[in-house]
């Protein structure tokens, strides 16, 4: 099965957010939102329910996502007896917590037919929606409307223009990941997906490739060239991956089965199986950890002098209550001490634990 989404940091962002506590400041550890990019009907939706883990997006054969979701995971602790709690909460519905991810799928459709209509209408009013568990990162995922070229339904005649507006509102921010889903049964050199991501982040620095439907190829096909970047090159590289198929949906055939079904159609497949660091959603976890990871470490030495100048002002403001008693100055001198220990510690660890991991 995959491992979750961010699960070789989140031992580290955790300590950081302890050590922070531990300080009384607040946490400082900013993550860059992630988001999908595509044609409609590229699978998007697709992927980010199997990074995630969990059924819980409308997905479809025809346009599903209508509106912006922003769907930001919080991790949360463990409950004494070991039990694993999950659940989701909208921003439009603070009251009511939702266990059954099935509703949350509900929810999502109806909420978008009353900003968006009942007939394919689009809207750039985000749906707001935090998912709770002890097995995700705190990470934002944004899940976006697909291009579309043909206005059907009540879309207006501008439809693409107004999408890739909306679209390009979130994937502009320098710190925002972007997935760029192509389906391997389209053109790659029509792809709208890396169109759009090569005007938001023109260098590559943030863009992944994703190539899915690699099930669905032509007879006598493949894209082994597609994902080794011969075709388009891209800097951080391509995945290709497996989802669930739309009978699959009409089944309700489960996550974890579909995981499962996609490692073996790449374990056996001739050439996939020589491209296999390359292809699954496992990897695909994979390399946004390492970025994620590049991203912390990035962030660790401005962490570090932070750290050290709230520290400083600390001790300028103690050496400053002049009334203090003699037992309390020393209380205070060894829990500065202390925090400092913990921190240089622990910076050491961050240093070495994120060393190994880029070897991997
Ligand atoms: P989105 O519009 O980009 O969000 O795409 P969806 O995730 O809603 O998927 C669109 C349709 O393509 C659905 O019917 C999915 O079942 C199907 N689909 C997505 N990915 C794959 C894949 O890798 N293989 C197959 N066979 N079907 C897929
Ligand atoms: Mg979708």
């Amino acid at each position: 099965p995959a491992p979750p989404l961010g699960s070789s940091v989140i031992p580290v962002v955790n300590k950081l957010q302890d050590i922070f506590a531990q300080l009384g400041s607040q946490s400082s550890i900013e993550l860059p939102q992630v988001a999908v990019v595509g044609s409609q009907s590229s699978g998007k939706s697709s992927v980010l329910e199997a990074l995630v883990g969990r059924d819980f997006l409308p997905r479809g054969n025809e346009i599903c996502t209508r509106r912006p979701l922003v769907l930001q995971l919080v991790q949360t602790k463990k409950k004494g007896d070991g039990s694993e709690e999950e659940w989701g909460e909208f921003l439009h519905r603070p009251d009511k917590r939702f266990y059954d991810f099935s509703e949350i799928r509900s929810e999502i459709e109806a909420v978008t037919a009353r900003e968006a209509g009942e007939n394919k209408g689009v809207s750039d009013k985000q749906i707001r929606l935090k998912i709770f568990s002890p097995n995700v990162l705190d990470i934002t995922l944004v899940d976006l409307p697909g291009i579309t070229k043909v206005p059907v339904g009540d879309q207006p005649t501008d439809i693409e223009s107004r999408i890739r507006t909306m679209i390009m509102s979130y994937i502009k921010k320098p710190s925002c990941l972007i997935l760029a889903v192509t389906a391997a049964n389209a053109d790659l050199a029509n792809s709208d997906a890396l169109q759009v991501a090569g005007v938001a982040d023109p260098d590559g620095y943030r863009t992944i490739g994703i190539i899915t439907k690699l099930d669905i190829m032509d007879r006598g096909t493949d894209a082994r060239n597609l994902l080794l970047g011969k075709v388009i090159p891209l800097r951080l590289g391509y995945v290709g991956v497996v989802n669930r198929s739309q009978e699959d949906i009409n089944l309700n055939r489960s996550i974890k089965d579909a995981l499962a079904a996609e490692e073996k159609f790449f374990r056996s497949h001739p050439v996939y199986s020589t491209v296999a660091d390359r292809c699954g959603v496992p990897q695909l976890a994979k390399k946004l950890n390492n970025i994620l990871v590049q991203h912390i470490k990035a962030l660790l030495p401005g962490l570090k002098s932070r750290i050290s100048d709230a520290l400083v002002s600390v001790a300028k403001e103690h050496a400053s209550y002049g009334e203090i008693t003699e037992s309390k100055v020393c209380n205070l001198a060894g829990q500065g001490a202390l925090v400092l220990n913990i921190i240089s510690k622990y910076y050491e660890a961050f240093a070495s634990m994120l060393e190994g991991r880029n070897e991997e």
